[in-house]
């Protein structure tokens, strides 16, 4: 290991890579590199497209899919999902079939510089922004690439305490703390639309804790509600073998069915859907609680300590008694839904009440 100078890297092919690291596995190897490149100026392109809403233009959702990864997964699959959802949204509006309440938005650009200058250009535009999401690596065919897709979620306390079903991908996450959780509704939310379209089209939907490293990143450091719609880990990312026969058909129209749902779902929200949205959540979170539960007791059978196990529970109560609470974004009036949320969260605090009894027995 050379101190003084920093480390590098550089592109391999994925056949140079695997020669590699068999040689690897059978000691230490010295590498010879000739590196020929080019350094040159050259200009940032993003394309911004807007469908804009029909009574409420100020408020939004973006779709940010980065252009400048050179593969078919990574990332042409997200550019063409978002590019084939703005066609279909073009032409329902034409046939008055449908109509957004709020505006729709494209960006096509660098990976987070995009979506960073978009958010961080117009302030007035960026606090109408209400929902950001990224599709990045949206089309893997698993059975060739690996790993299944993904809904990174937003952080919530599976990013601090990582166990039972939840699980790093080999991306990797840093352990966060309390400090840094974003209650929200939004992730239920789509991992229920996922889960129902994995069902009908018999498509394994999964999810990650938050780990960073796209496009959701800008939207969340601006307290903007994001998730990243991915797959991981795709033996072939970031390899000249991310080419067109890794990419599968019926992922790229499962993700796009279900982002298109959620999308024009949350476009249009209106207290209807806030009401139910916030009993979707609350099953969601007893759910989650009873989860919890079962993971405690394994955790102080394993003689793991009492009190980070009721850490956890009220973190997750927390977490959703807030959650709950962050629907009256889709109202006018919060006065419609008030008492909604606030028997929802009675309910929420109850159960983690119970819960807790259960394991300080
Ligand atoms: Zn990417």
């Amino acid at each position: 290991m050379n101190q003084e100078t920093r480390g590098w890297a550089i592109a391999m092919s994925y056949e140079a890579k695997e020669r590699l690291k068999n040689r690897l596995s059978q000691g230490e190897v010295t590498v010879n590199v000739a590196i020929d490149t080019k350094i040159y100026d050259s200009e940032e392109l993003t394309i911004i497209a807007d469908i804009k809403g029909a009574t409420v233009p100020e408020e939004r959702l973006v779709f940010s899919a980065h252009i400048q990864e050179p593969g078919a997964n990574d990332n042409a699959t997200g550019v063409g999902v978002a590019l084939e959802i703005a066609s279909v949204t073009a032409t329902l509006i034409a046939e008055n079939k449908w109509s957004p309440k709020r505006t729709l938005t494209f960006l096509w650009g660098d990976e987070m510089i995009s979506t960073k200058r978009y958010v961080e250009d117009d302030k007035t535009r960026a606090n109408n922004i209400k929902w950001g999401i990224s599709l990045d690596m949206v089309g893997e065919n698993t059975s060739i690439t690996g790993g299944s897709f993904l809904i990174e979620k937003m952080p919530d306390p599976s990013a601090v305490w990582t166990r039972g079903k939840d699980k790093h991908t080999e991306w990797g996450g840093m352990k966060m703390s309390l400090e840094q959780m974003k209650p929200h509704y939004l992730n239920d939310f789509l991992i229920d639309i996922f889960k129902a379209q994995g069902k009908r089209a018999n498509w394994t939907v999964n999810t990650n804790p938050f780990e960073g490293g796209s496009d959701h990143v800008p939207f969340l450091s601006a307290n903007i509600p994001s998730v990243l719609f991915w797959h991981f880990t795709d033996q072939f990312y970031h390899t000249d073998n991310d080419r067109l026969d890794k990419v599968s058909k019926a992922t790229l129209k499962n993700v796009g069915i279900a982002s298109l749902v959620s999308a024009y779902t949350l476009l249009n929200s209106d207290e209807i859907l806030a009401k139910k949205m916030i009993l979707q959540i609350e099953s969601a979170a007893i759910e989650r609680l009873n989860e919890e539960l079962k993971q405690s007791k394994i955790a102080l059978d394993n003689g793991e300590d009492l009190k980070t196990q009721l850490a956890i529970i009220h973190a997750w109560e927390d977490w959703y008694v807030k959650a709950i609470a962050t629907t009256s974004d889709m109202v006018k009036d919060i006065s419609t839904i008030k008492n909604v949320i606030e028997s929802s969260q009675k309910r929420i605090r109850d159960a983690s009440q119970r819960i807790v009894a259960q394991i300080n027995q």
